[in-house]
């Protein structure tokens, strides 16, 4: 181990000499120059793509951190992710030389499984607008799958008074059977969730990267912990509150299936949440690392998955989604 020591002091060295803004344009992986404009005299930033043909075709203006835009990570508070996980963060280079997986002609289809043990079952309305907004966000086909009955099924236990099923079992069970063409299968439940013994809770769980993901919607509802099965009501917890949770939770969830890790470097989709304020005030839009990784495994049109992410929050009543979007596509097609 002695040998291992120095090394990374050199590293770490480095990263200290650099500004933010360098360290994020590193993990980003591309490069500021600074120009003579045409009057000899003013100058201008230009962006250059460290991977050069790697990531063929694809214009590196889409991923410049434009403070208007994206905003570095600041200091986590108190019971914060980031004060309570030692987390390094995932750079393009690290993602796209390490375990990543993309779709391929043979798996390229994601399919939405509703699971259902006591509690209510996640809204017809809102599953069919979480197929809808997956296929936007990932560039992909989805399929939803019909609701599976799971209680008895997989390991569960009262935490309190609140009922909870075991992720990691849950995880098993979507093992068995994925479908030939499945690039993944990622369960969907109103009902509570632990990974171990020792945790309270889990938000989601999903094999990093691999094939089957969990997600519970049971702690996004205003009335969570009044009955030991999650109830719903739209009085309480609209449609569309509940449907920009669970749209950010399972985009969250299926990117870790692709290899991604947690985001330390934007306020991103992909940070860590440890709670429910946290998850909340998550954006619902990667930050230009993770969209880049996205993008290099999906080959979206970047453009016009912006433009039908923005139709689509718009026709779902989210303006604050709506109008960064809108923003956004002025910006990029100036
Ligand atoms: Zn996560
Ligand atoms: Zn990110």
């Amino acid at each position: 181990m002695a040998t291992s020591k120095p090394k990374k002091a050199i590293v770490l060295g480095k990263r200290i000499n650099m500004s933010l803004d360098e360290r994020l344009l590193e993990a980003i992986g591309i490069q500021k120059i600074t120009v003579k404009g045409s009057t000899g005299e003013e100058v201008e930033d230009e962006y250059n793509d460290k991977f050069g043909s790697k990531n063929s075709g694809v214009d590196v203006r889409y991923f410049i951190p434009d403070k208007e835009f994206f905003t570095p990570k600041g200091k986590p508070r108190k019971g914060d992710w980031l004060a309570e996980h030692r987390e390094t963060g995932q750079t393009f280079k690290q993602y796209i030389t390490g375990a990543y997986r993309g779709p391929c002609r043979r798996y390229n289809t994601m399919y939405l499984i509703p699971l259902v043990f006591k509690e209510d079952s996640v809204p017809k309305e809102v599953l069919s607008q979480l197929t809808k907004f997956a296929e936007i966000f990932f560039g992909m086909k989805v399929k939803l799958g019909k609701e599976r009955e799971m209680l008895g099924r997989v390991k569960d236990r009262m935490n309190g008074d609140i009922y909870q099923a075991h992720a990691g079992n849950i995880l098993d069970k979507l093992d068995i059977n994925v479908p030939r063409d499945a690039f993944c299968v990622a369960g969907i439940t109103m009902c509570d969730l632990y990974p171990k013994e020792e945790w309270n809770f889990v938000f989601g769980l999903a094999r990093s990267p691999g094939k089957t993901g969990v997600y519970s919607l049971a702690r996004y509802l205003s009335n969570f912990g009044e009955g030991s099965f999650t109830e719903i009501n739209l009085d309480r917890d609209p449609l569309s509150t509940i449907l920009v949770r669970a749209c950010k939770t399972m985009c969250h969830e299926m990117g870790h299936m692709f290899g991604l890790r947690h985001c330390i470097h934007f306020d991103c989709l992909m940070n860590g949440s440890n709670h429910l304020d946290e998850s909340d005030s998550r954006p619902s839009f990667l930050c230009p690392i993770c969209l880049r990784k996205l993008q290099y495994v999906c080959k979206f049109d970047i453009i016009q998955r912006y433009r039908d992410m923005r139709d689509f929050w718009s026709e779902n009543g989210l303006t604050e989604q709506k109008d960064w979007l809108e923003r956004r596509l002025a910006k990029l097609t100036a």
